[in-house]
C-alpha cells in the first residue's frame, strides 16, 4: 500500500537557525492572528495586544514632587540661606495657592509642586527650628520634579498592537484606564503523541510500553509559548489512525506530532502528512537531540513532527515550534534565550552536529558558568529535570577547555 514506508529524506538538512528561519518566513507568511477579544487586565499577563493604547491625559498629570523635602525657588536657596515654611502639600492635595517669594511648602513625595516653584529639597539636605528650614546648597533648576507631561503627552500611543503584556504593559494599560484590552486569542495547538508503545500517563504500562510523557512536555511548552494545547491523545503507528488524527488536528491552528518522523519502517507521520497534502520545508536539521523535526505547511496550517525521544521533542519544540507560536499570536518571533557562560568542565563531542546539552549554568560572583549534566541520551528525561538549560556546543568544535566561553539555551520555565 502506497505511503507504508517512511519516505526518504530528500530535502536538505538545514542548520537550526536555518530551520528556525524557515519555520518564522513560513509561518509569517501565510498565518493571520486569529479575531481579538476583549480581556480584563488583571486576566491579560502573557496575552499580545490586539489595539493600540492611548493615554487619557498627560502624564504626569500635573508637576510631580520626587521627594520629599521643600518646594522653592531654586534662586532662594544659597548655602545656610534660610526660608520661612508656609505649609505642606500632600500627595493627592489639590494645589491652587502659589508659593510666595521667600518662602517654601514642605512637600511630599508624588504631591503636585506649586506654581512659582522650580525645585524641591530633600528633606534631608535641610534643618528646621520652627517655622524655618535651613538650607545647605542652592537647588538647580528643576530639580526633584517630574515636569507635567514629560512621560507621556495626551493621547499618545504608549502600547502598539503585537506588544506582549508583561507586568509593566499592564501597569501602564492601568495607569491609563485602559482596563479592558483587545488581544489577540491565544493560538490553539494540537499536540498528538504517535507510538504502537505509547500509554495513557494514568495507565499501569505493560513490561514493553510507556507512559505519554511527550503530551505533558508539550502542552507546557504550549503554554509557556503563549498557545493554548489541545491534547489528542496517541496515535497508533499505522497510517489510517495517523490519518484520522491528523485529520482532526488540523482544525486547530497548528498541529504537533511526537514521535514517528525517524528512519524506523513504522516511522509514518510524514508519510500520513504528506497523504494529507503537507508540503514539506524541512525534513532534518543537523543537530543532536533532534535530526529527524519536520516541519511543513498541510491544509494552510503549520505542521511539526517533532521527534519522540523526550528530551528531542523538548529541545526542538523550543528551537522551533515556539517561535510559530509567537507569529500565529500576533508578536514578533522573540529571539531565542541564548547566554554566554564560562565552561566548567572540559568536553569532547563528536563534531557535524550542533548539540544541544542537558546542563546547569550557576552565576558565579555574577558570572555564568555551566557545565554539562551526565545523561544517557534524549530519552532521559530525569538528566533534563536536573538541567536549567542546554550547552550549545557548535557543529565544527570537538574539544573545549575549562574557561571557554560557550553559549547556553536557558529554560525559560525554570530559570
Ligand atoms: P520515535 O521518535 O517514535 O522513534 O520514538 C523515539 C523514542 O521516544 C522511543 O523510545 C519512544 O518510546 C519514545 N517516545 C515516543 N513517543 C513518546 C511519548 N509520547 N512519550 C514519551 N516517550 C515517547
Ligand atoms: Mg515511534
Amino acid at each position: 500500500m502506497a505511503g507504508l514506508s517512511p519516505p526518504a529524506r530528500n530535502l536538505t538538512m538545514l542548520s537550526y537557525l536555518q530551520a528556525r528561519n524557515k519555520v518564522i518566513e513560513e509561518v509569517g507568511k501565510r498565518n493571520a492572528p486569529r479575531a481579538p477579544a476583549a480581556v480584563s487586565v488583571w486576566d491579560a499577563l502573557g496575552l499580545v495586544l490586539a489595539q493600540e493604547v492611548k493615554t487619557d491625559r498627560e502624564y504626569p498629570p500635573f508637576d510631580r514632587s520626587t521627594r520629599d523635602g521643600y518646594a522653592v525657588r531654586s534662586k532662594e536657596t544659597k548655602p545656610g540661606a534660610q526660608l520661612k515654611c508656609a505649609g505642606e502639600i500632600k500627595a493627592g492635595d489639590t494645589v491652587r495657592e502659589s508659593l510666595a517669594a521667600g518662602s517654601c511648602l514642605q512637600i511630599m513625595t508624588g504631591a503636585a509642586v506649586p506654581a512659582g516653584a522650580d525645585a524641591v529639597v530633600m528633606i534631608e539636605q535641610t534643618s528646621r527650628e520652627g517655622d524655618l528650614v535651613r538650607f545647605e546648597q542652592t537647588a538647580q533648576l528643576g530639580q526633584n520634579i517630574v515636569p507635567k507631561g514629560s512621560e507621556a503627552s495626551a493621547a499618545q500611543t504608549v502600547l502598539a498592537p503585537g506588544m506582549r503584556l508583561g507586568y509593566a504593559e499592564l501597569a501602564l494599560a492601568a495607569q491609563v484606564g485602559a482596563v479592558q484590552l483587545e488581544c489577540a486569542r491565544r493560538p490553539r495547538v494540537a499536540i498528538l503523541s504517535t507510538g504502537d508503545e505509547v500509554v495513557l500517563i494514568d495507565e499501569t504500562p505493560g513490561p514493553f510500553q510507556i507512559r505519554n510523557s511527550n503530551s505533558v512536555s508539550l502542552a507546557a511548552q504550549v503554554r509557556i509559548a503563549g498557545g493554548e494545547p489541545v491534547v489528542l491523545g496517541n496515535a497508533a503507528d499505522r497510517i489510517e489512525d495517523l490519518g484520522e488524527k491528523i485529520e482532526r488536528g488540523l482544525k486547530e491552528d497548528a498541529l504537533v506530532l511526537s514521535g514517528g518522523v525517524s528512519m524506523g519502517k513504522y516511522d509514518l507521520v510524514e508519510s500520513a502528512l504528506k497523504a494529507m497534502g503537507a508540503e514539506f520545508f524541512f525534513d532534518a536539521v543537523a543537530i543532536r537531540p533532534g535530526k529527524p523535526a519536520v516541519f511543513g505547511m498541510c491544509q494552510g496550517k503549520p505542521v511539526f513532527g517533532l521527534p519522540g525521544n523526550p528530551v528531542s521533542t523538548m529541545v526542538t519544540f523550543e528551537l522551533f515550534v515556539a517561535p510559530a507560536i509567537d507569529l500565529l499570536s500576533g508578536a514578533e518571533a522573540r529571539a531565542l534565550p541564548l547566554v554566554e557562560a564560562r565552561l566548567a568542565e572540559v568536553m569532547k563531542e563528536k563534531p557535524g552536529l550542533t548539540h544541544f546539552l542537558p546542563a546547569r549554568v550557576e552565576w558565579r560572583g555574577g558570572e555564568p558558568e555551566v557545565k554539562a549534566l551526565r545523561w544517557q541520551g534524549s530519552g532521559d528525561i530525569a538528566a533534563l529535570a536536573k538541567a536549567n538549560c542546554f550547552l550549545v556546543v557548535p557543529a565544527d568544535r570537538e574539544n573545549i577547555a575549562i574557561g571557554e566561553s560557550v553559549s547556553v539555551l536557558l529554560r525559560k520555565d525554570v530559570v
